[in-house]
């Protein structure tokens, strides 16, 4: 699969919805929650409700926002959006309806490339069949581990026009994942104050199983105390591969 530079892009992010429940060992150092409470602190009229403390935090409370979900329409020029990067749109706490209106908005702005990543895979799989699936919206699941491979299942059952992974923060090898219907893997280590770290040898070895499989491989870091902390090079290069969409 060839593929193509991201300079020509304009990046944005896109939160419909905030807040969120951790859920799995890749949540343990949500950056989204950490950035809620702070936001929430600042007075962020975004952030002002508060989720369960036990999984959540101040300011991560689930919370829909009607008056976002229409932004896109106002963008003319052509961007890639990030579609909730401090939230998960297939939280059970999101209906189903409101999905459905940010997938419409989605496919109503076929200028724009979407990237939409979540944790709830089972959730996703459930509502697809309802959504619409334009060629413009890249559907993704977090993989950090093993343990949760079944989300690669339940993506391989949804209709999208790519099909990614995003295994970062990598935390444990992850030999033998099965990689048909994937159309792309986007790994790296973790940052922060608690970042745990990557061993390379698990980066090389999902980096070798994409080229066998001919997957795009896009590394973004290794990690550390910030994400430019240890760079991007493996082997020598930077894994820069994206999926013709
Ligand atoms: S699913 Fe994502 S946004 Fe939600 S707690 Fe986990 S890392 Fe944070």
């Amino acid at each position: 699969m060839s593929s193509r530079s991201r300079i020509e892009w304009t990046e944005t992010t896109w939160n419909p919805t905030t807040g969120c429940d951790r859920i799995s060992a890749g949540c343990d150092n949500c950056y989204a929650l950490a950035l809620a409470r702070r936001l929430k602190a600042m007075g962020s009229a975004k952030y002002q409700t508060d989720g369960d403390p036990r999984t959540s935090g101040p300011g991560f409370g689930v919370t829909v926002h009607d008056d976002v979900v229409t932004a896109p329409l106002r963008w003319r020029a052509p961007r890639v959006v990030f579609v909730n990067s401090m939230s998960d749109l297939f939280h059970a706490r999101v209906p189903a309806e409101f999905v459905a209106r940010v997938f419409e908005v989605m496919a109503a702005t076929p200028q724009h490339t979407y990237q939409v990543l979540t944790k709830r895979a089972t959730r996703l799989r459930r509502l697809a069949p309802d959504l619409p699936w334009p060629a413009n919206v890249w559907m993704g699941v977090s993989v950090e581990g093993l343990d949760v491979a079944d989300r690669v299942e339940e993506l391989r059952r949804v209709p999208a026009a790519v099909r990614f992974l995003s295994c970062e923060p990598l935390l444990g090898p992850l030999d033998g994942l099965d990689l048909s219907g994937i159309g792309w893997v986007i790994a790296g280590g973790e940052s922060g104050p608690a970042a745990r770290p990557v061993d390379p040898v698990w980066v090389a070895q999902l980096r070798d199983a994409c080229q066998t499989e001919d997957v795009p491989f896009f590394f973004k870091q290794w990690g550390g105390r910030t994400p430019k902390a240890r760079g991007r090079v493996l082997d020598g290069r930077t894994w820069d591969e994206m999926p013709v969409g």
